[in-house]
């Protein structure tokens, strides 16, 4: 105990509450009271609270009403050795699948429990089942990927419900309906993923066929690499997948090679060419002065016996003048010859690449699908329209004024403002949207699964998103603006009327004054 007295401890006391910043109530005076007093501090015995769970335990049998009573009377007398002991034996009294009426988790133990009375057999039992359940669920759950964080956060409390020492049963039932509610789904998009990353690799090897430059011996690759990512997959199958494609990669970087050292040959002959070209003017420059010193000699002889030398160093030079260049005539021709193979070379591997270009799907300068692409999406969108019988609606979209920003700023920032709205079209479509570059400063969009207003909708967007990311040239902002008609394709239709519909009410938007999108 403190020495000071309660008067004094009380003045103290207020003086704290002040310089802790602390709310005068009753609780704060007296825990700064029993502080500066030295007054040992024991919780208050919770009676209230605990009266009420007394009550609200459930009597079945006679022992719960027994160990009740014993709790309510240990209660009254502040006594909380009589509260645990009550407790205790209370719960020895609970039949294990009191609170299980039915369902796979209750009759598994219920089953097991029935031999013996009810006590201790049933509740290992149920807790053995609960952890190889929460064992199952937890082997499970890399196959199920993480994307869905609820998903993540559901599994994460069912298995913990069902890890406490005293699982409630009923609890974790419930955890377990919504688990599997969701698994359902989980599953199903999993299923979804596998197939969708498998069309996407034969797409992948579809396109490398086709920019093949080494056709025979690609083709027998790209054969055998469809065989081999066609489901049931298998390690070895993928193993044998990724080598394939390793070599393909490969030999496509040895005809981009290939190129490259034919540009650096004729490089390195033009180089040789030149410096030829200013040796002979050198040389040709050295005959000529040796000429006019020859000639000086000459006009200053008096005698033949004097002009005989001269002569023959004149004939000297001379021959020595066509030696050299006959020389370089040979030299000139042999790298004539060589440039004109290289050009060759160069004229055939130029020729591959325009075809390869030819035959790609997307568009060089903007990434977007081009008229080859769109018309495979196209397709592919018409077989699941008609199959799933869900919305179509096919966009026409062409830039306002183009022709003005092409002579205003370049034709170099015309490319880069193509660039620029497909760059903001594609992040502000759904993934399953498609982009695809129609002709020169138009574009189409598929939209699935989307009716009329909606994809009307969907195009407005794209313009707001549009005044919002200011395409930059320099340090010059531009607003680059569109006008858009939408179609819903109709019954019976094909893609291509779709388009054209779509194509006549862009130009009505364009009538009505630009920058606006028309449904038809
Ligand atoms: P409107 O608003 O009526 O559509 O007028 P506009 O000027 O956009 O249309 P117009 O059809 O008269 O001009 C389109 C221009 O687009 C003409 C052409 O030079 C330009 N263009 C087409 N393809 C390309 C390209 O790949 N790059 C660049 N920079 N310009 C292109
Ligand atoms: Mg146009
Ligand atoms: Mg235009």
């Amino acid at each position: 105990m403190s020495e000071k007295k309660p008067f004094e401890i009380a003045r103290e006391t207020l003086k704290q509450l002040t310089a802790r910043k602390m709310a005068p109530t009753p609780a704060n005076y007296l825990m700064i009271y029993n502080e500066i007093g030295g007054i040992a501090v024991t919780p208050p015995f919770p009676a209230d609270t605990l009266r009420d769970i007394a009550q609200a335990l459930p009597v079945k049998t006679p022992g719960q009403q027994k160990q009740r009573g014993l709790l309510e009377y240990a209660i009254d007398r502040l006594n909380w050795d009589g509260v645990k002991t009550a407790l205790v034996a209370y719960g020895g009294f609970i039949p294990p699948q009191a609170d299980v009426p039915n369902g796979a988790v209750s009759s598994a133990s219920g089953a097991a429990a029935a031999p013996t009375a009810a006590g201790s057999s049933a509740p290992a039992l149920t807790t053995e089942f609960l952890t190889q359940i929460g064992r199952l669920i937890e082997y499970a759950q890399p196959a199920l990927g993480s994307d869905d964080p609820r998903f993540d956060e559901q599994t994460k409390a069912l298995l913990q419900a069902m890890r406490l020492p005293n699982a409630d049963v009923a609890g974790v039932k419930t955890l377990l309906s919504n688990y599997s509610h969701r698994l359902s789904f989980a599953a199903e998009d999993q299923a979804e993923i596998k197939k969708t990353l498998l069309k996407l690799l034969h797409l992948v090897f579809e396109n490398i066929g086709d920019l093949s430059m080494d056709e025979q011996w690609l083709k027998g690759q790209m054969d055998a690499l469809m065989t081999a990512s066609t489901p049931p997959l298998t390690l070895r199958r993928l193993d044998d997948v990724e080598r394939r494609l390793r070599d393909v990669i490969f030999k496509q970087k040895d005809a981009k090679e290939r190129a490259l050292e034919a540009q650096k040959e004729m490089r390195q002959m033009l180089a040789s060419f030149i410096d030829r070209l200013s040796d002979m003017a050198k040389s040709t420059g050295s005959f000529h002065v040796k000429l006019e010193e020859n000639a000086r000699q000459i006009e200053q002889a008096k005698t033949l016996e004097e002009i005989a030398p001269v002569l023959k160093e004149v004939v000297s030079a001379t021959r020595h003048m066509a030696n050299e260049s006959k020389e370089s005539s040979e030299q000139l021709q042999f790298m004539r010859e060589r440039a004109s193979e290289t050009d060759a070379q160069l004229a055939r591997l130029h020729q591959e690449l325009d075809r390869v270009s030819a035959q790609a799907r997307h568009d060089t300068l903007t990434g977007a699908l081009n008229r080859k692409g769109l018309e495979e999406a196209i397709e592919r969108e018409l077989s699941s329209v008609r199959r799933k019988d869900t919305p179509l609606c096919v966009s026409m979209l062409d830039i306002d004024n183009f022709k003005k920003l092409n002579d205003t700023l370049g034709h170099a920032a015309g490319d880069q403002a193509l660039t620029h709205l497909s760059t903001v079209a594609r992040e502000c479509m759904r993934p399953q949207d498609t982009l695809a570059r129609y002709g020169g400063e138009e574009f189409v969009i598929l939209l699935p699964d989307t009716p009329l207003d909606k994809g009307v909708e969907a195009m407005t967007r794209l313009q707001r998103e549009l005044t919002k990311r200011f395409f930059m040239t320099g340090a010059e902002k531009v607003l680059i603006t569109f006008s858009a008609g939408v179609a819903q394709l109709a019954a019976e239709e094909s893609g291509l009327e779709a388009i054209k519909r779509a194509d006549q009410a862009m130009y009505l938007a364009k009538r009505a004054g630009k920058n606006r999108v028309v449904g038809v």
